[in-house]
Order: structure tokens, then C-alpha cells, then sequence
């Protein structure tokens, strides 16, 4: 980190608080949040790291190392705004504009303040980069302003700043696991009335996630037609939500017109997964676990349509590995990355060859987010091999 973009650097004084929050993966239930179903997210290693400070006048000013590389610009890039002025359209910085009005809107007081932001999340791949912004801000906040914002207020306030500001029509799911799920137990979600429990993995199994290198950027307006074509499928079947069918009532799809009968049937068959899946991990039963995952893959590759050629591909060099029980597309899709559950112990190996295999075929590069390389085997595999090291 340069002088030049450390807190101090940018805003000439010390930062007053340090707060941040974790990406997720997905282990099972996409594309079911916003149907009111199941999720079983786990938090990532990589996160996002806030540092903020108060200031005396209502402005706001901030400053992202994922967005605000110096390198070719006299002056880092510091973005600004005054509270109570927000106004959609100018980039990243419209997650911060968006929590800041929301909060306003429910009453919070909040003065103005200076904010860096830095993120090992990959930005667009799936691993809900905007979710670990929106909490790590908002716990910012709610500590610098002594915010009454509990667990679910926080998550809820970082869901409707994407919604409603920043635009993109998301469940609940990103900002609940950034904000309550941890890295070794699944938190098994209902995302209708926000109940959870903490499932944890078994210790014979690992968990790989891979990033395709492929960004779902632009993706939005795809995201917002299986949004509609949800909520279309559930009023000709004269339900609230997709979540109030369940699999006992999948005949009924035959009346829905193509394509909502294959897109209701992928949130609902998921629906069921998510609940066998918890079964599975409960019972220890890996290969069962696997199987859903390969399941929820083909749904929502073939019925959902959210996959992608080069998420597909490392779907199929995943299954090729020993010791790997079930791999699928997590997050939302068009894009992003698979997550694929392994004996303990193989994860690393399979994910290396994976993304080796795939550099070779598709010309891509693939990247192994989790497990995480710690500082120490980076810095040998640099010196030793240096080989591909995740960025
Ligand atoms: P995902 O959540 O899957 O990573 P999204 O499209 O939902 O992808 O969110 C990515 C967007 O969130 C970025 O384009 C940017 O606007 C914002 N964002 C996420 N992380 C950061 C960060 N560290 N700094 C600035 N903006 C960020
Ligand atoms: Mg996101």
C-alpha cells in the first residue's frame, strides 16, 4: 500500500474505525432467495476491509483500492457526495450513497464521514463482493453513529440499498451470509421469515470454490427477467411465491406456458435439494450431498438457463477429479464460479489441476479462492514455482 492511498494519504488524518465482512459462497439453493426458498451459504475467506472517520460537515468521502488505482492518475481517485443529496448513477459509489439514504429514510442519524475501502473479494464472480461492501459500511456505521441496527436490520438495510438505489433486484440471501455465516458451518436460511440455523460441515469433507475468471457483469437485466418470470409462474399458480409449491405439486407446472414451467421447476426442485442437502450434511453423507449439488447444477443450467460454457466445463473437469463428490455454478451465474464439495484433504490438488486444465482448453484464467493460500504459501510458491497464485 502506497502512502499516497492509506487513509492517512488520502484524507490527512488517522481512520477512527476498522470494520469488514466476508464474501459467501453458495453450497446449494440459487436463485431461490427471492422466491421466498432455502439457501445454505458459507462465509469466504476473502473480505472486505473498511476504515472510516467522522467529519463535522454532512459530506461524505470515499475511496476504493478496487477502483481507485493511482498508477496512471496525479490524483487518487476520491469520490463525494453530501448526505441528504444522494443520487444514483455514478458507479460503485453508489452502494455507499445507497445505505447512507436508506438509513436516513428509517430514521438513523448519521453525520458525514471519510471511508477507504479494499476487497481480496473478486469483484462480479459470484462471491457477493457488493454484500461484504454494503455490511462491512454498515457495520462502519453503525458503530461510528451508535446505529440501534441489529443483525437482520443491517442485512436488510444492505439488501434494499441494492435494491432500490443501486438498482440490482436481489434476495436476501448475500447480505444475511456476509453479515451471520462463518467458514466452516452452512447457514441454513429462510430467506420468507429470516429463521437460520448454523449446519456445520462435516469433517471428512472440503469445500473448493474456483472462479471462472468470466465477471457476470452486465447480467442485471437477465437477473430481473427470472425475477418476473418467478413471480409470473407463481400468480398463474395462484401462490404468494414459487416457495409455497412444493415438489408433491410439480405436475401443475404443465399448465405454465415454456419457459416459466422449466424456470418454476428449478426453484422449486431446489427448494427440496436445499432441504435434502441439510439432511445429508447432518448425516455425514457426502456422496448424497454430491449428488444434489451435480442436480442443481443441471437445473440450473437446463431449466434456469443461468450457466455458462466455461462454468460448465469446470462443472465437468470438477466431477473428473478423485475424491470429489458433487461440483456446481454458485452465485448468481452468467459468469462467476462453481463450488464443489471434496473429501478433506483433496481440495487443493483437485483445484490446482482443475484450473491448470481449464488455462490449457478454454485460455482463461481460473482461480482457486478457497481453500485460501495463506501469506506463507504464497510467498513460496512465488519464489519456488511461481506459479499461479490467486490475485
Ligand atoms: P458480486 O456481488 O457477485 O461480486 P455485484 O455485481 O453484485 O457482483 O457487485 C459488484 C459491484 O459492487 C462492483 O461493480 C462495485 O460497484 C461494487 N463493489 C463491490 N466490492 C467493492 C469494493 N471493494 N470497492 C468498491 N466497489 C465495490
Ligand atoms: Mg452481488
Amino acid at each position: 500500500m502506497s502512502d499516497e492511498t492509506s487513509f492517512a494519504g488520502l484524507f490527512g488524518r488517522a481512520p477512527e474505525i476498522h470494520t469488514d465482512a466476508p464474501g459467501r459462497v453458495n453450497l446449494i439453493g440459487e436463485h431461490t432467495d427471492y422466491s421466498g426458498g432455502f439457501v445454505l451459504p458459507l462465509a469466504i475467506p476473502q473480505r472486505t476491509r473498511v476504515e472510516l472517520a467522522k467529519r463535522e460537515e454532512p459530506r461524505v468521502r470515499a475511496w476504493s483500492a478496487n477502483f481507485g488505482d493511482s498508477a496512471d492518475r496525479e490524483t487518487p481517485e476520491v469520490e463525494e457526495y453530501r448526505l441528504g443529496e444522494e443520487e444514483p448513477g455514478h458507479g460503485w459509489i453508489d452502494y455507499v450513497q445507497g445505505i447512507t439514504e436508506v438509513l436516513r429514510h428509517a430514521g438513523y442519524t448519521l453525520g458525514g464521514f471519510d471511508l477507504r475501502v479494499e476487497s481480496d473479494v473478486p469483484l462480479g464472480s459470484g462471491l457477493s463482493s457488493s454484500a461484504a461492501l454494503e455490511v462491512a459500511v454498515l457495520r462502519a456505521l453503525r458503530e461510528a453513529y451508535h446505529l440501534d441496527l441489529d443483525d437482520l436490520r443491517l442485512a436488510l438495510a444492505g439488501q434494499k440499498a441494492e435494491n432500490d438505489f443501486v438498482g440490482a433486484p436481489v434476495g436476501i440471501m448475500d447480505q444475511m451470509a456476509s453479515n451471520l455465516a462463518d467458514e466452516t458451518t452452512a447457514l441454513y436460511l429462510d430467506t420468507r421469515s429470516l429463521h437460520y440455523e448454523k449446519v456445520p460441515l462435516p469433517a471428512q469433507a472440503e469445500l473448493l470454490v474456483i472462479n471462472s475468471g468470466v465477471s457476470h457483469r452486465n447480467a442485471t437485466s437477465e437477473y430481473r427477467t427470472r425475477r418476473r418470470e418467478c413471480e409470473a409462474a407463481a400468480e398463474l399458480l395462484s401462490v404468494p411465491q414459487l416457495r409455497d409449491v412444493g415438489l408433491q405439486d410439480l405436475w401443475r407446472l404443465g399448465t405454465l406456458p415454456e419457459p416459466l414451467d422449466r424456470r418454476a421447476r428449478h426453484v422449486i426442485t431446489e427448494n427440496a435439494r436445499v432441504r435434502s442437502a441439510v439432511a445429508a450434511l447432518r448425516e455425514r453423507d457426502l456422496p448424497r450431498l454430491g449428488k444434489l449439488l451435480d442436480a442443481s447444477h443441471e437445473s440450473l443450467r437446463n431449466d434456469y438457463e443461468v450457466s455458462i460454457p466455461e462454468i460448465d466445463r469446470l462443472v465437468e473437469l470438477a466431477k473428473e477429479e478423485p475424491g470429489v463428490f458433487g461440483a456446481r455454478l454458485t452465485g448468481g451465474g452468467f459468469g462467476g464460479s462453481i463450488v464443489v464439495v471434496t473429501r478433506r484433504g483433496a481440495a487443493r490438488e483437485a483445484g490446482e489441476r482443475i484450473a491448470k486444465r481449464y488455462g490449457e482448453e478454454i485460455g482463461k484464467q481460473a482461480t482457486v479462492m478457497v481453500p485460501a493460500y495463506s501469506p506463507e504459501t504464497i510467498l513460496t510458491r512465488r519464489t519456488e514455482t511461481g506459479a499461479q497464485t490467486p490475485s
